[in-house]
This record gives structure tokens, sequence and C-alpha cells, in this order.
């Protein structure tokens, strides 16, 4: 059976800036990545659709969902789901709740991703990291559904938020993604309505390509990268060796 990860993604193109790389990169060695989306970001996050003529929210909403989809073909996701229980403010009833455990039941995921546990700038992104959390804690608990195959212990990687000094974010693991940094570029490309965010995010991976080599061993004897994506990384591992 194919190796598997899934990522909750609070608005429709926060997996692309944020974990973009990772899940390219899972895909080229074999794994099959889903995404759920939870919101558009029909309201926050598509202020330039929004400057055209004659916009609607349901306007919004299908180009939204276009880009995301073909960003997410870009990124070789095996599955996106829309949940659209819309945004600004994010709302997660305990229905929809359940929705979320039932994917994350049937995908089994290796390990997850999600925003900064801290974000007051934008509510929506911590409260889907805070609901991640709860379905992945119902997901474990046997009495939920009893019968179906209950979740082992995934890892929850937080993925890098904006400005992250301030979202208490501090990274622990570097994953170099240069292998797959063109599928990541094509799939920013996608998402027209934020066109200003583009060269912002393929600052942040040069950046991050810079530390990973610094803390693989720096100048003497490191190794390169060109671009990687930084994660905090919630639960610790289990090791036979340090
Ligand atoms: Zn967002």
């Amino acid at each position: 059976m194919a190796k598997t990860a899934l990522v909750i993604s609070a608005h429709s193109a926060d997996f692309v800036w944020r974990c973009g790389g990772a899940i390219a990169l899972h895909a080229s060695k074999g794994y099959e990545v889903s995404v759920i989306c939870l919101s558009y970001g029909e309201r926050g996050e598509s202020a330039k659709l929004w400057k055209n003529e004659g916009m609607t929210l349901e306007k919004v909403k299908a180009a939204r969902k276009i880009e995301a989809e073909n960003a997410a073909k870009a990124l070789d996701v095996h599955d996106i789901q829309f949940f659209d229980l819309g945004d600004y403010p994010l709302e997660v009833d305990r229905d929809a709740k359940y929705r979320i455990v039932d994917v994350i039941r049937k995908v089994q995921p290796d390990f997850m991703l999600s925003h900064s546990k801290w974000d007051p700038y934008n509510t929506d992104h911590m409260y889907a990291t805070q609901v991640a959390l709860e379905a992945r804690m119902i997901a474990q608990a046997w009495g939920h559904n009893p019968g179906e195959k209950v979740l082992g212990a995934p890892q929850l990687y937080l993925f890098e938020p904006h400005q992250t000094e301030q979202m208490e974010w501090k990274p622990d693991v570097f994953l170099d993604i240069s292998p797959v940094w063109d599928k990541k570029w094509a799939a920013i490309q996608c998402m027209e309505g934020q066109e200003h965010l583009w060269h912002y995010y393929k600052n942040v991976a040069e950046n991050r390509g810079n530390h990973f080599m610094r803390n693989s061993g720096g100048q003497s004897g490191g190794r390169k990268s060109t671009h990687a994506e930084g994660f905090q990384s919630v639960f610790p591992r289990t090791v036979d060796e340090l």
C-alpha cells in the first residue's frame, strides 16, 4: 500500500505557499498526498478577484476552486476536497469535524500538515490547526464509530506562516524541495488572485534552502539546497538511535 499524507488547509491557497514543495516531493516518492481545503478563502484572501467588476461570492469561490485544482494538479496531489465552510471567520461545527475525521481515517496518513498554532493576523489559520488536532484526536478514539480502523499517531507538521516571528513558529525541520521547485513555482503561479505573494514565497523558499545547507553542515560539507520548506513538529519522535 502506498504511503500517504494529509494537508488541512484553512483556505484554498495555503497548501500551495506553505507546503507545496512537501506535497510534490512526497508525490515523487510515491506518497498519495490528500488535501482538505476547509474554505476557498473567498472573503479574506481573494482581494484581487474582488476588484473585478460584477464579482459575487459564488463567482469568487468558483474562481478560487479552479485555481486550487490547477495548483493541486501541478503538485501531483492525489485528492483534493473542498469543504466550503466559509472564511473570515472559518467555522467548523461538529458534523464538519466528523467529516474531517472520516477523511483522516480513510487516508490513514503517515504524517499530517497544517498551520501554525498562533496567528493573530488570521485566526482562521490557527483555528484550522486546532480543528486538525481535534480531528486527529477523534480519529484515534476507539469509541468513535467503533469498527472503523482507528488512527495511529501521525506527526502533525506546522507549515510556515506569514511573518513567522509574530506567530510563535519555530522550525525544527527543513525539507529540501530543490528537486521539485519547478512544480511548486508552477503551482504558485496558478494562484492568480494573490499575485502579490508569488515572489515573497519564492524568497522564503530560497532562504530556507540556505538554512538547509547551514544545518546540514554549512561550508564544511553541508548539502546544497536551492529551495527548502521549514516545519515545526508538534509531537516527539520515537527513536532507537539519536
Ligand atoms: Zn489562508
